[in-house]
């Protein structure tokens, strides 16, 4: 007996540590095989298809998102107010942090490095109006909308020119880095010698997966089932034997993860610039964000969950090292979801209830790294200007850098997306998003790992929080059972 259950144990620690040296591996070989392919030139089509394995990691993810609709009624409420709570603090941390950085190293000082690129006549998008998509995105009208379609606001301009009336499409902010567009915009614009009669705001939809809509409706209705008692007993079973249906296909699906790995870092090095062309100011902004991700990452966010659990912090995070690694590789806390489950689960031991609650909303809504970003980047477009900021402007950022990164979709660069809200609602350029688009690739990767660490030491802290309601329906579950008997 006792040499079955060593041979257990030992099968178990080698099948844990197997798969981590797999995905270290991985980034190693892809590091190896990125830089001896770098000399080749390759084109950017050769490149998509040499790291068409990687795209296919970004493509499982949507899956997962339906597991939260399995709740159990008491022990929900309390979780997810605890989860909340803790989603708030954390973020709020974390710009406080990015502001203190990045005014204390003012990278932006100085007259400007880099030239912008016009933006035309194209029309950013207006802090209120990416606030109403956002609220929008959280009540899709139905949830096959909300499986396919994401709001974004663009601007029709009515145009009136001689004797007819032109009514134009403006594309949004983010195009405006296509030199090409803009131009031919405002050349079609001049030639028609137009008066703008004016600008109206028209929600439409951007395509994609509203995981933000999904998550919020699977919560509600999960919500609703847990509390109908006998009559919601045979959905709340049907979620869960779906729950775990799908938990075994990602069990499965997850071994693919260090050959995605592998080739999204080898594709990526291949196409990278050189990174030692990036200087000066870029670099220091650059510089800003990763000392507040490091302080946020490895010193408050650890504290906090010792002083909450009373546990060292260093040990939880080892076990998610994996899903660590899996967030630098892909940039996305979605596509990291599977492994987040496996290391919470299997190497933390935290209860499935727990984390099959919070960590779909958490790389939904929490995003610390995110929110950290998208404050020193305001200020230092802010700084690169020759802007100074009031007290109110820097609330201000606050308040739209926690909103921005509660928008913000769990997939790469959703941030810089986002990033148009907190800029527009102090007055700032949305054309100056192409200053720090040359290092975002880079910087993505190190904010999705604070994401994913934010969310994973969360689910430790909420189960500490909400251990009394798990012991309380383990007891109930327990007689139940003994009354069936
Ligand atoms: N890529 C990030 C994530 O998935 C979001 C962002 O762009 O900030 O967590």
């Amino acid at each position: 007996r006792m040499s079955s259950i060593s041979k257990a144990s030992v099968k178990g620690f080698l099948k844990r540590n197997l798969f981590v040296l797999f995905t270290i591996a991985a980034v190693a070989l892809g590091i190896i095989l990125g830089f001896a392919l770098r000399p080749y030139n390759l084109s950017l089509r050769e490149i998509k298809y040499f790291s068409f394995p990687g795209e296919l990691l970004m493509r499982i993810y949507p899956i997962v998102v339906f597991s939260i609709s399995s709740l159990d009624s008491k022990a929900s409420g309390k979780m997810g107010l605890h989860a909340v709570v803790y989603y708030m603090v954390t973020t709020v941390i974390a710009v406080f942090i990015g502001i203190v950085i990045v005014v204390i190293i003012q990278p932006g000082k100085g007259s400007r490095d880099s030239p912008v690129a016009n933006g035309g006549n194209i029309e950013p998008v207006q802090a209120t109006d990416a606030f109403l998509d956002l609220i929008r995105n959280m009540f899709p009208p139905n949830l096959v909308e909300a499986c396919f379609i994401q709001y974004k606001t663009v601007y029709k301009k009515t145009v009136h020119t001689r004797n007819v009336t032109v009514t134009l499409n403006l594309t949004d902010s983010l195009n405006v880095t296509d030199p090409a567009l803009s131009t031919n915009l405002s050349a079609v614009l001049h030639t028609i010698q137009e008066t703008v009669e004016e600008v109206v705001p028209v929600s439409g939809s951007s395509g994609g997966v509203n995981a933000l809509g999904l998550v919020v409706f699977s919560m509600c209705f999960g919500l609703v089932i847990g509390n109908m008692k006998q009559q919601g007993q045979a959905l709340r079973e049907f979620f869960d034997c779906l729950n775990e249906a799908i938990m075994r296909l990602v069990a499965i699906i997850i071994w693919y993860a260090p050959v995605g790995i592998l080739f999204l870092i080898a594709g990526k090095i291949v196409e990278m610039k050189d990174l030692a062309e990036v200087g000066g100011q870029l670099g220091m902004y650059t510089v800003s964000v990763i000392v507040g991700l490091l302080i946020h990452g490895l010193f408050v966010l650890p504290m906090l969950y010792f002083l909450v659990t009373r546990k060292n912090p260093y040990s939880f995070i080892g076990g998610l090292l994996q899903a660590l690694i899996t967030a630098l590789g892909t940039s996305s806390s979605s596509a990291t979801l599977p492994i987040t489950f496996r290391c919470l689960e299997e190497n933390n031991h935290v209860d499935k209830r727990v984390t099959r609650f919070v960590l779909p909303v958490g790389a939904t809504i929490n995003m610390d790294g995110t929110a950290l970003y998208e404050a020193v980047a305001a200020i230092f477009i802010a700084q690169v200007n020759g802007m100074e900021l009031n007290f109110g402007q820097i609330l201000t950022i606050s308040i739209t850098a926690t909103a921005a990164s509660i928008g913000a979709a769990g997939i790469p660069q959703a941030g810089l997306v986002t990033m148009v809200i907190v800029l527009t609602s102090v007055g700032l350029p949305t054309e100056d998003i192409t200053l720090i688009i040359a290092v975002d690739w880079f910087l993505d990767r190190l904010r999705t790992t604070t994401n994913v660490l934010g969310d994973s030491l969360g689910a430790g802290i909420v189960e500490h929080l909400s251990r009394k309601e798990l012991q309380n329906q383990d007891a109930e579950v327990r007689n139940c059972v003994i009354e069936e008997n």
